[in-house]
């Protein structure tokens, strides 16, 4: 069997996995990602909406992957009525293919090696400790010995689960999602639109996001706890009929969204949990791409500080729990119990809500009065939604 050494290595080449290539890389670690599909960021499994600060966090936003700037946010309430509502953030609807594939590069500018076609399939070990990863090519097995291993493996990940890290998901905790990227729907361009319904979206919500020239994703997610694996096509079948007819599909796809509390503990001695493997997507929105470079991102810098410090014990990797507990984790516990909050409510309060934020004037149209509405019943959420929507 062929054998390399380094001193980081990466299952996972989305976001997650090559930012943490760049990151750690950047440090001046020897650094390895590996990615089993044949290109960086295909298949696309995503809406491809993110903000603009989540971006410049890390990087200016280079124009060759968006696809559409968002100004306009619009919420549907279950009889119709649409919210207009204010936000001072400004959207972005990506080409993830093109996204996915720039920060490939941008992991192989800082220094980090990148292969595809690489089937992460075991993990080396040595009494409990991680110690690297078997993968295979072309029916080739490999080993890579590896100081730290960073789980970037996305929703399904079983890179954690090898560890002994449990990252099973309850039905409640998971949405089943189905995307359609259509053509020919004439949709204003700058505007995304949410729909909110017990019977709409059991759980979620339809989504709209416009990527220009009458091209937009139109995407379900409902809840696996309330609703059979074919809900959503079916669901999202019925509101693309509805609203456009039948509109020429440009493509579909299918996948699942943690909308769970965070890992616990997403690290072991020498290994680090980032990304959707670390169910560190937003439980509210299930919108996970700047998570997964903020998580992928820490990961990267805590496996290069460790190695340089000849630690890389879960001990010495703690500081990955300190970054991301400020950065992830709070948030996403106070999304979560947001979501349970939401969860609960009829189609009456929906709409309700929906009508109460109509009759204020259009500056008050926040998200904060619109979960605070709509939440008024549950009165523990309301510290939540105060510090969710500062
Ligand atoms: C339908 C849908 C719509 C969404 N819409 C949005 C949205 O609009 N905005 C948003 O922010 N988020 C959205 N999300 C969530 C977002 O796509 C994810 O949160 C994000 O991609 C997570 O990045 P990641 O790097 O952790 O995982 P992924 O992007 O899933 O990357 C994991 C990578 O690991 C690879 N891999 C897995 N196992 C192995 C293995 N054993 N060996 C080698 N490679 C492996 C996979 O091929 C994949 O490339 C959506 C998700 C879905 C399903």
């Amino acid at each position: 069997m062929a054998s390399e050494k380094y001193d980081v290595v990466i299952v996972g080449g989305g976001p997650a996995g090559t930012m943490a290539g760049a990151a750690a890389a950047s440090e001046g670690v020897r650094t390895l990602v590996l990615e089993r599909d044949s290109t960086f960021g295909i298949p696309v499994r995503c809406g491809e909406g993110v903000g603009v600060n989540q971006l410049e966090r890390f990087f200016a936003v280079d124009e060759k992957y968006v696809a559409a700037r968002i100004k306009g946010l619009y919420m549907h309430s279950p009889d119709g009525t649409e919210v207009p509502v204010v936000s001072s953030e400004i959207g972005l609807v990506l080409e993830r293919t093109r996204f996915d594939r720039w920060l490939a590069e941008f992991a192989a500018l800082s220094g980090a090696q990148l292969r595809t076609r690489c089937e992460v399939d075991g993990l080396v070990t040595d009494n409990g400790s991680v110690r690297g990863i078997y993968f295979t090519r072309f029916g080739k097995r490999h080993k890579v010995s590896a100081d730290v291993v960073i789980a970037a493996d996305g929703v399904d990940s079983r890179v954690a689960r090898w560890a002994g890290i449990p990252t099973q998901l309850k039905p409640a905790d998971f949405e089943s999602a189905y995307q359609f990227m259509l053509a020919g729907v004439d949709e204003e361009p700058g505007s995304c639109h949410f729909f909110f319904g017990n019977d709409i979206a059991p759980g979620g919500y339809i989504w709209i996001f416009p990527k220009g020239d009458k091209v937009a994703n139109v995407g379900i997610g409902v809840s696996s706890k309330l609703c059979d694996g074919g809900t959503a096509y079916r669901k999202l079948k019925e509101f693309v009929r509805k609203r456009w007819g039948e509109p020429a599909v440009i493509s579909e796809a299918a996948g699942g969204v943690p909308v769970a509390r965070p890992v616990r503990q997403p690290v072991r001695d020498g290994m680090i949990v980032a990304g959707d493997a670390a169910r560190h997507t937003n439980p509210l929105t299930g919108g996970g791409i700047s998570a997964a470079l903020i998580g992928g991102h820490h990961a990267g810098k805590v496996a290069a500080g460790a190695v340089k410090n000849g630690d890389v014990t879960s001990n010495g990797l703690k500081e990955y729990m300190s970054r991301i507990d400020k950065d992830i984790v709070k948030a996403n516990l106070r999304a979560y119990r947001l979501k349970e909050g939401v969860y609960k409510l009829s189609d009456k309060a929906f709409n309700r809500t929906a009508h109460q934020i109509m009759a204020l004037p259009a500056h008050k149209h926040t998200l904060r009065n619109v979960f605070l509405r709509g939440l008024v019943s549950q009165p523990k959420l309301m510290v939540d939604v105060i510090k969710a929507f500062v």
